[in-house]
């Protein structure tokens, strides 16, 4: 019995020693201490000893105990040092290396000059307003002098979602119900999204317009110019030749459209402005007394003058794009020159 004891204790202590890891460090354990373990047979089996035999086995069997036990938990703090060990060098952190850079985003250019806009009008007074993109007959066109029998309705392309509502086809509509609330004076600029059917390179079904208008007594062409003058040359820059010609518009009298000197070939004429050395940037004119009269104003006591421009015309000229496309297509070979 001594001896399979010691033969046991050779075994037990070689096989604690040889455990990997914890698990099988573990399993050694119970294969000598466990229900069925080899040193807990041999315990079972002490019954069976002599009165003298019983107390020298019994010793030795509680000293290998104690040895193997030991010996357990030296390994065990030997495999979890092995653990950290192995932990911390698969998670070093090289402090040392640079850092990965997160790449940030840039303004759609035509995000870039709508703010410049806003910024512009917003030193001369003018606060912003907004208006639902569908949008009732009634202030898209009825109220801007642009009753349903006018030929004015053919120079837009209208999406009708029914008889009564559309997809607003300009920023106009946002005076009608900025004066139906409000009373003189009134200075306004509306940015926003607008919907004509209308599509190649220099149209889109979809696109941005920002409109102006002033009213209050008193108000003259020459405070239009004054204004628009302004805003154009801090837009493109000083010292830029601007000028006014008539034209027509159903809800200003007299209306003109403005132009500026190229801002490509410097006004001696070149593809972009085609040959004539202008560039036709917005619409204006005096706000039409049937507009005033629609919104409950005293045409005789109020005067007002209203403009209107195509925020992509603006971004293309600023930035010299050719295509109004690019602008819709997102692709960010484009997007990320800006
Ligand atoms: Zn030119």
């Amino acid at each position: 019995m001594q001896e399979s004891l010691e033969k046991l204790q050779k075994v037990a202590l070689s096989d604690l020693h040889q455990a990997g890891d914890l698990k099988s460090l573990q399993d050694v354990r119970v294969q000598v201490l466990g229900k069925k373990g080899s040193l807990t047979e041999i315990m079972k089996g002490m019954r069976n000893l002599s009165a003298e035999e019983r107390p020298v086995i019994g010793n030795l069997v509680n000293r290998l105990k104690t040895d193997f036990e030991n010996a357990f938990n030296l390994r065990q703090q030997e495999l979890q040092q092995e653990n950290i060990a192995a932990k911390l060098t698969s998670e070093k952190l090289d402090v040392t290396l640079p850092g990965r850079r997160t790449v940030s985003g840039s303004l759609h250019p035509v995000t870039m000059v709508t703010a410049e806009v806003r910024e512009i009008f917003s030193r001369l007074g003018f606060t912003v307003a907004e208006g639902p993109e569908i949008e009732e007959d009634f202030y898209n066109f009825e109220a801007l002098n642009i009753p349903k029998d006018h030929p004015a309705r053919d120079m837009q392309d209208t999406f009708y979602i029914s008889d009564e509502r559309v997809l607003r086809t300009h920023t106009s509509p946002v005076q009608i119900r900025t004066m139906l609330k409000n009373e003189p004076p009134i200075r306004i600029i509306a940015p926003g999204t607008v919907y004509r059917r209308d599509s190649d390179l220099t149209h889109s079904p979809m696109f941005h317009q920002v409109e102006g208008f002033l009213v209050d007594e008193k108000v003259t062409f020459g405070d239009l110019k004054g204004v628009l003058t302004h805003f154009l040359n801090e837009f493109f820059g000083e010292g830029r030749s601007v000028r006014f010609r008539p034209s027509f518009f159903p809800f200003t009298e007299p209306s003109a459209e403005v132009d500026i000197e190229c801002v490509i070939c410097g006004g001696k004429g070149c593809r972009v402005c085609g040959k004539t050395g202008w560039l036709e940037i917005l619409g204006c004119g005096m706000i039409d007394p049937a507009v005033f009269e629609s919104v409950h104003y005293d045409p005789d006591k109020f005067s007002g003058f209203a403009f209107g421009m195509g925020l992509e015309r603006m971004a293309m000229l600023k930035y010299g794009v050719n295509d109004l496309r690019l602008f819709f297509e997102n692709d960010l070979r484009f997007l990320k020159q800006f």
